[in-house]
């Protein structure tokens, strides 16, 4: 049995001013230009904690001969230019065509990229895969929770797999599942028969979290239902609110064993599960003066304060000023805010030195939703190159790279810097600029729900805030035009 792999990864903020390019996927991918496949893909992956990581776990425990072709993705950001889509998918298709023919393909697909010629980029992509194949090699793609999903995407894929959990610490489980499920489909001992529903909901980060309630009770709910008999598998998909485009939005996917009814049925009580938490789902938000005040009086334990509207893992800037510079204005002492995106700041701190203190402008450069840049005095206290390795819960045997990092101080307030950007979703991004976490008494995160999985642990109290943004988790704060309507809360329903 031999089974092609591969697939791009990007969510795709279409409030965000800055667009994803061809160079970003490079980048960020660490692939160089070719986007290396194969054997040195393989060994990117193997054993990490990652959809591919399962895939190779899940074709080595199934005995199936794995060929991957890609795996990309670029940061969140602002609308995927068309050259990098047509680069990736046309170095998918070539190699596929290399490896043809194929029992089956696996994708890591994620499910909320917009380029420029479409809004259900996965669809388009997923349409080129079934040209190639043709209509009876099984499909299977996981999906991020985050994933914005159209119907033609339901059609086309035989069985479509989203992760359970978010923060997202089920990659490895979903793609070994994924390469599981595709064993049995080509050895002919299941026949995948897939419902899919849209729900005429939006709902927003802090809530869609299933560390929290009301997902806990819903997701175990889902798992009970994956445990019937005939049923292969079960996702609800949050999507991912930030895109202005007809698929946004909750869906629902429910595979049975060759039962049509069971899955239709099935996934209309999934549908109306979501669509009964409707108001449950809409988030509350805390003002950065309350927060202060709040940790002040906290005297034990760590409070953090989750500025998810500068969320990078959603495509904002992760530059954001605003509870920064109001941490400062208040004299706080032993606050820190962290990742901020600012290499020019970040160059000036390692061309001063430790020790040094440089006349700043931190922040507040690439867009003017976020605030202004704090003009300032900043102590350098520490300095590094950047690159970490994984330890929590997501993405756990990978490494990444911040590009030079410095650890400024103004007053009681430090704000950790950086050359990339990217989401603080892992202490050890903390740790290697020099913060120990569990000392700090305010820690400003620039992530929405990712950052629980690891530095939740460590904290006595976690807010949502308040704070202005292109990820900001208030549905009054957008206009949207391109979403299909009726859908709530945009719209009154009942
Ligand atoms: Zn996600």
């Amino acid at each position: 049995m031999r089974i092609a792999c591969g697939g791009v990864q990007h969510e795709t903020n279409t409030f965000a001013t800055v667009p994803t390019t061809l160079a970003d996927f490079i980048r960020d991918s660490g692939c160089g230009p070719d986007f290396f496949g194969g054997e040195e893909l393989r060994a990117r992956f193997r054993d990490s904690g990652t959809v591919h990581g399962g895939f190779i776990a899940g074709a080595e425990q199934a005995d199936f001969e794995l060929l991957p072709l890609i795996c990309v993705h670029a940061q969140p950001a602002g609308i995927v230019q068309d050259e990098a889509f047509n680069r990736i998918l046309g170095l998918f298709l070539e190699r596929l065509k290399q490896v043809m023919p194929v029992d089956g393909v696996l994708l890591d697909l994620h499910g909320a990229m917009v380029t420029e010629a479409h809004s259900d980029a996965e669809s388009a992509f997923i349409t080129a895969v079934r040209e190639v194949v043709g209509p009876q090699v099984p499909i299977v793609s996981t999906l991020d929770l985050h994933g914005n999903i159209g119907q033609r995407s339901a059609e086309l894929a035989d069985v479509l797999i989203g992760f359970d959990t978010y923060p997202h610490v089920d990659m490895y489980e979903r793609g070994r599942e994924a390469a599981l499920l595709m064993a049995r489909i080509v050895r002919g001992e299941v026949r995948p028969t897939q419902a899919f529903r849209k729900v005429p909901l939006l709902t927003m980060p802090p809530m869609q979290c299933t560390l929290r309630e009301p997902m806990i009770s819903l997701m175990r709910k889902l798992h009970e239902l994956e445990a019937l008999p005939d049923v292969l598998t079960a996702t609800v998909m949050q999507g991912f609110p930030f895109a202005d485009i007809p698929e946004a939005g909750v869906s629902v996917f429910v595979t049975t064993n060759n039962n049509r009814q069971l899955a239709e049925t099935l996934a209309d009580r999934v549908a109306g599960w979501m669509w009964d938490l409707r108001d449950a789902l809409q988030p509350k938000l805390t003002r950065v003066d309350e927060v202060i005040q709040f940790a002040r009086d906290n005297t034990q334990g760590l409070v953090l304060y989750a500025d998810g509207s500068d969320n990078p893992g959603g495509g904002a800037p992760s530059d954001g000023t605003i509870a920064l510079q109001a941490m400062i204005d208040a004299k706080f002492e032993g606050g820190v805010v962290g990742i901020l995106y600012d290499p020019e700041t970040a160059a000036q701190a390692h061309a001063a030195g430790v020790g040094k203190t440089i006349p700043a402008r931190i922040g507040g450069k690439t867009d003017d939703q976020h605030g202004a840049p704090v003009v300032t005095d900043a102590y350098v206290r520490s300095l590094c190159d950047g690159h970490y390795n994984f330890h929590g819960p997501m993405y756990q045997g990978m490494t990444g790279e911040f590009g030079p990092m410095a650890l400024l101080v103004i007053g009681g307030v430090e704000v950790v810097v950086a050359s990339r950007r990217h989401q603080l979703l892992d202490a050890e991004m903390l740790r290697v600029a020099g913060v120990t976490p569990e000392r700090r008494k305010l820690i400003v995160v620039k992530s929405a729900v990712h950052f629980r999985a690891d530095l939740g642990p460590l904290a006595s109290h976690i807010f949502d805030a308040d704070t202005p943004g292109i990820h900001r988790p208030d549905f009054a704060a957008f206009k949207y035009q391109h979403v299909r309507r009726p859908i709530y809360p945009l719209d009154k329903m009942t």
